[in-house]
């Protein structure tokens, strides 16, 4: 007769050989855990412009899972309400983890800026984000140390503000011209020597570093920690120019605690940006070095 008793434990036993069963298909069939490998949406940025849901559907659908944002603008992420824009990147099964948006500073115009930061903090507190990342600044001839140094203290002073609003971290993305040289000074080494690592991280633009003669291995080594976020970026797609190693780059972010990256796709060699921005994730996908 089989009481109660008896029938729960057969029933576990079943449950427990489905199990067994199941693993064991599991670890003979299963694919490879799936990377986490972000987009910067500026990779899209006429594509965003027309059709913002539709153009996110698509990045989902190639095997992105994070993106990192370049459309803020008066406390709006691509003209939507921050939330709305979050939901929309989650209901794809993505992350928005990071924002690209900037000021210039002056001292004149210092409570109007940090204004524009605050309501900036705000919108990207009910985004979702861990960054908010500045990329770019003003440099020219007549730069001197002076107003780099101008731009650190500003840069100390956002990321003070950006930690206060949830905890976002406030980080700081070159392009090439941060290595040229104020005297015998590298712009780009005096901002990593004269910003808080508090308040400052660095995401560094790999493709734009080694324009500016620079071994972006060498610079995760050197300033260890500085580095949590990267730019995967090439002269086009991932892979093609035969420039960049990202082997060494990957091997070192890694010993140093990178947390995310972003493909980013400026120049497109058939003009199709879609298919460049599938053939860059495809290349990091294959890449034994990236985990
Ligand atoms: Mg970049």
């Amino acid at each position: 007769m089989v009481n109660r008793r008896n029938f729960l434990k057969s029933s576990a036993a079943v449950v427990v050989g489905g199990l067994v069963a199941n693993q064991l298909i599991t670890s003979c069939t299963a694919p490879a855990p799936k990377k986490k490998i972000g987009l910067q949406l500026y990779s899209l940025r006429d594509a965003m412009k027309e059709d913002v849901k539709g153009t996110l559907k698509k990045v989902a659908d190639m095997g992105y899972s994070t993106v990192e944002t370049a459309g803020y603008n008066d406390g709006l992420i691509y003209g939507m309400a921050p939330i709305e824009f979050k939901k929309n990147v989650e209901g794809l099964g993505m992350k928005v983890t990071s924002a690209h948006l900037g000021q210039t500073y002056s001292k004149e115009k210092e409570v109007e800026v940090m204004e524009w930061w605050k309501k900036a903090c705000d919108a990207h507190a009910a985004l979702g984000v861990k960054y908010m990342v500045q990329p770019f600044m003003p440099v020219n001839d007549q730069t001197t140390i002076e107003d780099i140094k101008m731009y650190c203290d500003y840069f100390n002073s956002v990321g003070f503000e950006t930690a206060a609003s949830g905890g976002i971290a406030f980080g700081y993305h070159n392009h090439s011209f941060e290595f040229r040289k104020i005297g015998d000074q590298l712009i780009y080494d005096y901002m990593l020597e004269n910003t808080s690592p508090n308040h400052v991280f660095f995401e560094m633009d790999v493709y734009w570093l080694q324009e500016g003669g620079q071994s972006p291995a060498e610079y995760i080594n050197k300033y260890a920690g500085r580095f949590p976020v990267l730019h995967i970026k090439d002269e086009k797609e991932i892979g093609v120019s035969g420039k960049m190693d990202f082997k060494p780059i990957f091997e070192a972010a890694y010993s140093k605690g990178l947390k995310e990256y972003y493909v980013e796709v400026e120049q497109y060699t058939n003009n199709d940006p879609f298919a460049s921005v599938k053939q860059s994730f495809d290349y990091l996908a294959k890449a034994e070095y990236v985990k």
